[in-house]
């Protein structure tokens, strides 16, 4: 299998290539070829496997035996799913009317360690083939850095450096990344918001001599690797509630930046029968678009209980309008050179009416997602996070749960529940600091660099 940009000018590149691409060089970002479809007798076949069984089948389609061997790929998804805290991986919580399905059971407890794992892992496959190293440069207000840090930490060819807003993640959230103590880690607490956090990021990599010369890479949500991931647990739930394969599924999914529903979406070009709800919170930048077409960028992040999903851009969605429109590389690159010049495009209606068919919305207010909280504590004496909360207010047959509740203990307190302690979190309360602080002024490139060329330096001892 080749990979395309969605703007049509970087064509037919490598698996191993997208494992290190975030945006191609023509500003679009890598989709597969083709989508294989699956027929019903190869969806029967699928039914009964087990979560890794299951993951390596769908990850075959798109990994070829030539870019990492198949025995390679299993051991890459044990290694990667190996501390997960329950041996299936992902749990199913089924009450009368809706099954909500746990993704968080891995070491940061959100659903993006599932991919991310996978992603840091083949990531070391390559480097260690080509000897080479790279830096992971990662920018985050919420799960994407600890998720990160998790899935690289200790592994000898790759360095990480994380970016994240002081006092803006929550207290847990935070603490994940300040607690780490490893040689290939540095992480910083900058003063300012996480869009002032891109700023540095996205001048270093304007660099293109530094970035060369130290191979500096992302882990972003606009990385096939993880959408590819992302594929799996749709295919997962659905054997878990189909009673057979002529049947369809509902499935409610917290929406940020889109990267886990667009796994859905394509889960469903590969021919399984799943309808997709995108559940926004008050940044309902997706929701509306879906409604109306108008793709418009948000003024301002509202801060919301569910900050994984304060997003002002929802950059998936130009994988499902190039998909939408038959890869029409022209139109997308029109609607998107148009919104990021403008900060606003419209979706021809042709492509409007065909996203309407795939995709519902729900927007849950703040109001919405506390009383939520407490509504599925007093009906089934369950406690589900804020980001699920979004999903499972639109009372679907299926809500994926994208979050641990233990991890949102603030949001938990203050509708008067208990949060749920657990060792890793409590841990954590105690533990110390190793970020550095940062000021954003003239410097912070120089700190950034300087940064970078040090991870270097001690890799080479
Ligand atoms: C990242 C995240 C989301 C949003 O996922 P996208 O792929 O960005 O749409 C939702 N919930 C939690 C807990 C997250 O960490």
């Amino acid at each position: 299998m080749k990979f395309s940009s969605t703007r049509g000018i970087v064509k037919d590149v490598s698996l191993e290539q997208t494992v290190f691409s975030g945006y191609a060089l023509d500003g679009g970002i890598f989709l597969p070829n083709f989508i294989p479809k699956l027929t019903k007798e190869n969806l029967e076949l699928l039914r009964n496997l087990s979560y890794v069984e299951l993951a390596e089948e769908i990850l075959s389609y798109y990994v070829e035996n030539d870019q990492i061997p198949k025995e390679v790929l299993k051991g890459i998804l044990r290694k990667s799913w190996g501390n997960f805290a329950k041996d299936n991986i992902v749990e199913m919580a089924s009450f009368d009317n809706i099954h909500i399905m746990e993704l968080f059971h891995g070491p940061t407890l959100a659903f993006k360690d599932l991919a991310m794992r996978i992603l840091g892992q083949m990531m070391q496959y390559f480097l260690a083939r080509n000897e080479k190293t790279v830096t992971v440069l990662v920018g985050t207000s919420g799960d994407t850095g600890s998720s990160a840090i998790e899935a690289v930490k200790g592994l000898s060819n790759i360095n990480i450096i994380v970016l994240l807003p002081k006092g803006k993640c929550s207290p847990l959230q935070a603490l994940q990344m300040t607690s780490v103590n490893e040689k290939n880690v540095l992480v910083f607490e900058v003063e300012g918001t996480s869009d002032d956090l891109d700023r540095p990021i996205k001048e270093c990599f304007g660099d293109v001599k530094f970035v060369e010369e130290n191979s500096l890479c992302s882990m972003n949500s606009i990385n096939w690797i993880r959408i590819m991931v992302q594929v799996v647990h749709y295919f997962y739930a659905y054997f878990k509630v189909a009673k057979n394969v002529d049947e369809t599924v509902e499935i409610a999914v917290p929406n940020g930046a889109m990267g886990n529903i667009t796994g859905g979406f394509i889960a469903q070009q590969m021919g399984l029968p799943i309808n997709l709800v995108a559940c926004t919170n008050e940044n309902d930048i997706t929701a509306k678009c879906i409604k109306t077409g108008d793709l418009v960028v948000m003024d301002e992040i509202i801060m919301t209980p569910a900050p994984s999903m304060d997003i002002s851009f929802p950059y998936n969605i130009e994988r499902i309008i190039y998909l939408l429109s038959n890869r029409d590389t022209k139109l997308v690159t029109k609607l998107m050179t148009e919104f990021e010049s403008k900060g606003k495009t419209t979706i021809p209606s042709c492509i409007l009416e065909r996203m309407q068919k795939v995709f519902l919305t729900s927007t849950a207010s703040n109001s919405n997602i506390l009383s939520c909280i407490q509504e599925v504590h007093d009906r089934y004496n369950y406690l589900i996070c804020p980001h699920t909360a979004t999903a499972v207010c639109k009372h679907p047959q299926v809500a994926i749960a994208t979050a641990s509740p233990a991890k949102f203990p603030e949001v938990i307190e203050s509708i008067g529940l208990r949060a749920p302690i657990m060792e890793t979190t409590a841990k954590l309360r105690s533990a110390k600091n190793y970020a550095r602080s940062m000021k954003l002024g003239e410097n912070w490139l120089e700190i950034l660099k300087q940064a970078v060329l040090e991870l270097n330096s001690k890799k080479s001892i």
